[in-house]
């Protein structure tokens, strides 16, 4: 069966993986021990991103996983990025939150910030760069080995930055239909009572043209929200339809500098969770870890 899924990977990035496999089959007590105690804080400057040696850089065997997701809006990019991320112990650090969280405290960036979003402006590669930074050493001191990166890097600078000051070892771009996911994202609702997320979209594409066929089910609400529910006013075929131009516009540039260091995975969701989580870790090479794990457990 491992010999099997190993041939779907191809060369450049499977001996990462089995670097990983290596780890995953020894202790994790090295990982720990090789984080001393003594780690200094980064300095308080808010942009210390040019203190390249703030991060060590480990052999993927020491180490856990550092890998990247990329995806479109919409496509469950979190939730499997999240998913992995507990599967296998490592953070999952997605921008998006960093960037919540600094608003939220009282942190250096925080006033910054929130100017930045009062003017409706975008956050600049350096505040983000910044927020990362801070999270991965942090991390690092509290013994962390290894992460998921979602929402990061974005654009050609924030992976040569990325590349400059850490190594990762493998791209996740995670792929969906675009009919599906249009019509995906087109079923999105909130409870304006609760807040909770929904999805009416009930998705069954016949297979043709050798195509295989899709389905994924929707994710109704309880009857108490079900009279409840809205649309984002953003959530329209135009808006949607633009996001998703943009995005490919962005991401395939981020996209050829990983296919150019042999380190992305493409992988094209087959369906919904159900479906497409075990064929992800498959793909993964992570098919009878999860097996192991439960067992274990
Ligand atoms: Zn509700």
């Amino acid at each position: 069966m491992a010999a099997a899924t190993l041939t779907r990977l191809s060369k450049p990035y499977s001996s990462s993986l089995s670097h990983f496999r290596r780890f995953i089959s020894s202790s994790s007590s090295s990982s720990s021990a090789a984080i001393s105690s003594e780690t200094t804080n980064p300095p308080s400057s808010p942009f210390t991103f040019n203190n390249t040696t703030a991060l060590s850089r480990k052999d993927p065997k020491d180490r856990n996983v550092q890998w990247v997701f990329l995806g479109c809006p919409g496509v469950g990019k979190g939730t499997y990025a999240s998913r992995l991320s507990s599967l296998l112990g490592v953070p999952h650090i997605a921008t998006g939150d960093l960037v919540r969280e600094e608003l939220a405290s009282s942190g250096p960036l925080s006033h910054q910030l929130t100017e930045i979003v009062n003017q409706g402006k975008l956050v600049s590669d350096e505040i983000i760069i910044s927020l990362l930074s801070k999270r991965l050493e942090a991390g690092e001191t509290k013994g962390e080995s290894g992460f998921i990166l979602d929402g990061f890097p974005r654009t050609i600078r924030q992976a040569e930055i990325l590349e400059g000051v850490t190594d990762i070892d493998l791209v996740v771009n995670l792929k969906l239909r675009e009919d599906v996911l249009l019509e995906k994202c087109l079923g999105r609702r909130i409870c304006s009572e609760c807040g909770k997320n929904f999805n009416v979209a009930s998705i069954n594409v016949k297979g043709e043209n050798g195509n295989p066929g899709m389905s994924m089910a929707p994710l109704l609400p309880p009857s108490h929200c079900m009279s409840k529910l809205v649309t984002r006013s953003d959530d329209t075929e135009t808006v949607v339809t633009e996001r998703l131009r943009i995005y490919n516009e962005k991401s395939q540039p981020v996209e050829e500098f990983y296919r150019s260091r042999g380190k992305i995975l493409e992988f094209d969701l087959p369906g919904g969770i159900p479906a497409s989580w075990p064929k992800l870790l498959e793909a993964l090479n992570l098919d009878d870890y999860e097996e192991k794990q439960s067992a274990a457990a």
